[in-house]
C-alpha cells in the first residue's frame, strides 16, 4: 500500500476528549473516527487489525468445533416476547418499528434468534451437542459510552451458543471454549487472566470472564498471589475466618453525639474500624433486613442480592424507612435489640468484644459479644462483603491481590432458561421432550483492538504484536522526490516485498524525514526499513524493529531476506 494514497489521517496531539491511551492512539494513528457518541468508523488501517483479530478467533473457534453462521442485526419483537425479555430489557435495547408499525430491536445479543433457529432446525437428541457462533454487530444504547471502542454503542462481538442433552456434554464444551479463549488471547500475545465470575440471576456453576490486564480497565479482578484462585470482585470470596475469641469484656453503653459513620466513631473512641461492626439495611421480601459487616469492610451488592429474604431488584433502604422500622438513624444501628431480621457477614460474626450502634440515636454499645449479648444462629451467618487485598484465598493457597482488567470475553452456562421459555425441545432417547441446556460464549472483538493497544504501546505510539499489525513492513523513502536513486531502490524493494506476499506500507510521501519517523512510530508497524541517499551510496539501508531503540545498517541486497525471515 502506498501511503500517499492510503487513508491514514494521523494526529500529532492528543485529542482532548480521549482519556485512555488506547483511545488516544486509535485516533492519533488513524485507526478509527467517531461518528456520534459510541459510534465509530473503522478506517482502513484499523479495519486491517480488526480483520486479523477476527481471523484468529475464527480459526480457533472452528478448531474447537464451532460452526460459523450469521444472524440479522434487526430482530422481531415476537422472539423477545417469547423469551419474556421484551419488557425486561431496559433502555440499553434500541427498539424501532417498520413501515407496518411492527416492533423490532437492534440486537444487543442473540440468544432469542439462535434459540428460534434451533427449535426450527434441530429435532433430536442425536443431533446434539451443537455449537454455533457468529461475528456480528451488536447495538447497546450504553448509559455511558466511553473509552472509544472499548465501551461503544455499536460494536462487534463474537457470540457463540451451544445446546446440550445433558450436563456432562455442556461441561465438555464449556471446557473446550475455555481453552479456545485462552488460545485466542495467547495468539494475540495478550497478558490476560481467566477469572471466576458471578452467574447472575441464571445461576449454574459455570461462568468465567477473560480479562486483559490494564490499569485503565473498568473491572477489578482478584487473584491469589501464590495460588491459582482468580475471580472478579463481584464473585471473589476469602477463606473462612478463624474461630471467634471468647468474650473478655462486659457490654456497656456509650453516648456518641454527632457520630454518623464508622470513621466518626473511630476518631471519637480512638479505635480501629476492625473492632466495630456496621449495620446496613436493605429491602427484604417481608420488610427491611439488616446486614452486619465488620466496620472496615464493604457490602458486595451482588452477593447481598442473593441472600435469603433479600428483595429483587436489590436496593438499600432509605433513611426514612430505616427510621420507621428501627426507631434509629443509619449511624446508630446495630444487631443488639434489633426489631428487624439480621444477617451477619462471616468476618463480623468472628468478632468478640466489638462496638456497634445501640438502635438508639447517638448511642453505641461496646464489649458486645455474639451469643452472650445477641443471638446468632448459623443460618444468619453469610458472605456479604467485598474481599480486600491481603485476605487469604478461599482454598487457603496464597493471599488475595487486586488487579485492573478489561473484560474481553465472558463464557457462561445459560441452563434451560431460553430453551424452556421458547419451547425449543428435542426428542430424547426414550421419546420424551428434552429441553436442552445452553451455553453462551461472548468475546468483544472491537474492544480487543483497544485492549491490545493498552498493553502494546510506548511514549511514541503503538507497538503492534506481529500477528495483529495492519502491515508487517514499513518502507520509508527519504527525499525520494529529490533522489532518483532513492526512488528506484524504494520502488524496487516495495515491488519485491509485494511479490513475496509481505504486507507492506510504503511511505512514498513528500514529507520531511522527522515527520515520517514520528508517524511510523505512532502507527507501530513491526519492521521499518529506511532508504536514504547517503546509505545507498554504500549499498545499505537502515533497518529497525519497532521494539528496537536503535536502527542497524544492512545491505540493500540482503534486506528482503531479512524481512522474509522475520
Ligand atoms: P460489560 O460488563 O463490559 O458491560 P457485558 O457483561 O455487558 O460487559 P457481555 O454481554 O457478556 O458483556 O458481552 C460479551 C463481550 O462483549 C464482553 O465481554 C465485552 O468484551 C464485549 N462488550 C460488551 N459491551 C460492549 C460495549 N459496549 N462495547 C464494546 N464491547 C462490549
Ligand atoms: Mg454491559
Amino acid at each position: 500500500m502506498r501511503q500517499s494514497q492510503f487513508l491514514l489521517p494521523t494526529m500529532k496531539e492528543n485529542p482532548a476528549d480521549a482519556d485512555v491511551v488506547s483511545h488516544q492512539l486509535m485516533l492519533r494513528a488513524g485507526l478509527v473516527r467517531p461518528l456520534a457518541s459510541g459510534l465509530y468508523t473503522w478506517l482502513p488501517a484499523g479495519l486491517r487489525v480488526l480483520r486479523k483479530i477476527e481471523h484468529i478467533i475464527r480459526e480457533e473457534m472452528n478448531r474447537s468445533g464451532g460452526q460459523e453462521l450469521l444472524m440479522p442485526v434487526v430482530q422481531p419483537a415476537e422472539l423477545w416476547q417469547d423469551s419474556g425479555r421484551w419488557t425486561k430489557m431496559g433502555p440499553e435495547m434500541l427498539r424501532l418499528q417498520d413501515r407496518h408499525e411492527r416492533d423490532f430491536c437492534l440486537g444487543p445479543t442473540h440468544e432469542e434468534v439462535i434459540t428460534d433457529l434451533f427449535r426450527r432446525e434441530i429435532q433430536s437428541y442425536k443431533q446434539l451437542p451443537v455449537n454455533y457462533y457468529q461475528i456480528q454487530t451488536k447495538f447497546r444504547d450504553e448509559r455511558r459510552p466511553r473509552f472509544g471502542v472499548m465501551r461503544a454503542r455499536e460494536f462487534t462481538m463474537k457470540d457463540g451458543y451451544s445446546f446440550h442433552a445433558d450436563q456432562a456434554s455442556f461441561d465438555a464444551t464449556y471446557q473446550e471454549m475455555y481453552q479456545c479463549y485462552c488460545r485466542i488471547l495467547t495468539r494475540m500475545a495478550l497478558d490476560f487472566r481467566p477469572v471466576e465470575a458471578d452467574t447472575g440471576s441464571i445461576g449454574g456453576a459455570h461462568s468465567h470472564e477473560f480479562h486483559v490486564l490494564a490499569e485503565s480497565g473498568e473491572d477489578t479482578i482478584v487473584y491469589a498471589s501464590d495460588g491459582s484462585y482468580a475471580a472478579n470482585l463481584e464473585k471473589a470470596t476469602a477463606a473462612e475466618p478463624g474461630p471467634r475469641p471468647a468474650p473478655s469484656r462486659a457490654m456497656s453503653s456509650i453516648k456518641t453525639p454527632n457520630v454518623k459513620s464508622i470513621s466518626d466513631l473511630c476518631t471519637m473512641l480512638d479505635i480501629t474500624p476492625n473492632t466495630t461492626v456496621k449495620t446496613l439495611v436493605v429491602a427484604g421480601d417481608e420488610g427491611p433486613l439488616a446486614i452486619v459487616l465488620r466496620g472496615d469492610h464493604e457490602l458486595n451488592p451482588i452477593k447481598a442480592s442473593k441472600l435469603p429474604g433479600v428483595k429483587q431488584p436489590f436496593a438499600l433502604a432509605t433513611e426514612a424507612e430505616i427510621l420507621t422500622h428501627t426507631g434509629a438513624s443509619p449511624g446508630s444501628l446495630g444487631p443488639v435489640n434489633s426489631n428487624i431480621p439480621v444477617l451477619v457477614d462471616r468476618e463480623a460474626a468472628a468478632l468478640a468484644d466489638f462496638i456497634c450502634g445501640a438502635n438508639i440515636n447517638e448511642e453505641h454499645l461496646a464489649g458486645v459479644n455474639w451469643g452472650r449479648d445477641v443471638k446468632l444462629d448459623t443460618q444468619q451467618i453469610v458472605d456479604a462483603r467485598n474481599v480486600v487485598a491481603g485476605d487469604t484465598a478461599p482454598d487457603g493457597q496464597g493471599t488475595l491481590q487486586f488487579l485492573r482488567g478489561i473484560e474481553v470475553g465472558h463464557i457462561f452456562q445459560l441452563g434451560t432458561v431460553y430453551s424452556a421459555a421458547m419451547n425449543a425441545s428435542v426428542l430424547s432417547q426414550d421419546g420424551q421432550n428434552l429441553i436442552p441446556m445452553m451455553g453462551c460464549y461472548g468475546m468483544g472483538v472491537t474492544r480487543l483492538v483497544a485492549a491490545v493497544i493498552e498493553q502494546n504501546h510506548d511514549a511514541n505510539g503503538i507497538v503492534w504484536p506481529a500477528p495483529l499489525a495492519p502491515f508487517q513492513v514499513h518502507i520509508i523513502a527519504l527525499n525520494l522526490q529529490k533522489s532518483e536513486a532513492v526512488q528506484l531502490a524504494a520502488e524496487d524493494l516495495y515491488a519485491k516485498c509485494l511479490d513475496q506476499g509481505l504486507e507492506v506500507l510504503f511511505d512514498d510521501r513528500n514529507e520531511r524525514p522527522g515527520v515520517k519517523f514520528a508517524e511510523a512510530d505512532l502507527i507501530g508497524i513491526p519492521h521499518r526499513v529506511v532508504i536514504g541517499e547517503r546509505g545507498l551510496k554504500n549499498g545499505v539501508v537502515e533497518y529497525k524493529k519497532r521494539t528496537d531503540t536503535k536502527a542497524t545498517e544492512i545491505a540493500l541486497a540482503s534486506v528482503l531476506t531479512q524481512l522474509s525471515g522475520e
